[in-house]
């Protein structure tokens, strides 16, 4: 929707489906070994050393329902809302945090990339991370007012022949208004008429309106 409304509501109203391009398959390789890595840490109740060695997470547990995991992990459910005319948002997640202090739930969620992190890497995650809040509230549970991203990227490879990644992790302040709106804002735009504005690669679909 923010890339291109045109290709947004095309795609939604099923005229079309926008070309995925080539997916690398080393960020979900990563995301699988994560998930077990977080899942041995998680039977044990202890948090993995990317966390438990930052101060900011002594008060935190990872979440242990893993039934309720399972189905949140899956992208084809995960956290699920339904509006009233039918209308659904839904995304599936990476991990979950809770306050031990208050039982609040704080989103947690992997990214792999190939370099050290830049000043505004995480800000393009924003909207997910409201988002996944937001759903989280709709389903009847309490979150903090931010999340977690958690970085991992290649630093080197040892004598031995693995290749060492590094992490960091980076906390963001969220907004679950800022989702509902995004949510709101995307229903005016399907229930409206196609977007007008094209790129020059739209010039031979013009009967799609
Ligand atoms: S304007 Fe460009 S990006 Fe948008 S729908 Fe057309 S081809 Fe896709």
């Amino acid at each position: 929707m923010h890339e291109c409304p045109r290709c947004f509501w095309l795609s939604e109203h099923g005229e079309w489906k926008r070309p995925a391009g080539i997916f690398p398959s080393l960020p979900s390789g990563m995301d699988s070994v994560l998930k077990k890595h977080f899942d041995t840490f998680m039977e044990k109740g202890k948090l993995p050393p990317e966390l438990c060695d930052n101060a900011e997470c002594k008060n935190f547990k990872l979440f242990d329902d893993k039934e309720l995991l399972k189905e949140w992990r899956n992208s084809r459910k995960g956290l699920w809302y339904e509006d009233k005319d039918g209308n659904v948002l839904h995304g599936g997640i990476d991990n979950m945090l809770v306050n031990k202090a208050n039982g609040k739930f704080i989103v947690l969620d992997y990214k792999t990339r190939g370099f050290p992190l830049k000043e505004d890497t995480h800000e393009y995650y924003q909207s997910q991370l409201n988002i996944y809040a937001w759903l989280l509230e709709k389903l009847g549970y309490k979150t903090e007012n931010y999340a977690y991203l958690l970085f991992y990227y290649p630093k080197e490879v040892a004598e031995t022949g693995e290749v060492i990644f590094d992490n960091v992790l980076k906390k963001m302040a969220i907004s679950k208004e800022d989702a509902e709106k995004l949510f709101k804002d995307a229903l005016k735009l399907l229930n409206g008429s196609c977007p007008k504005q094209t790129c020059e690669w739209c010039e031979g679909v013009k009967g799609n309106d």
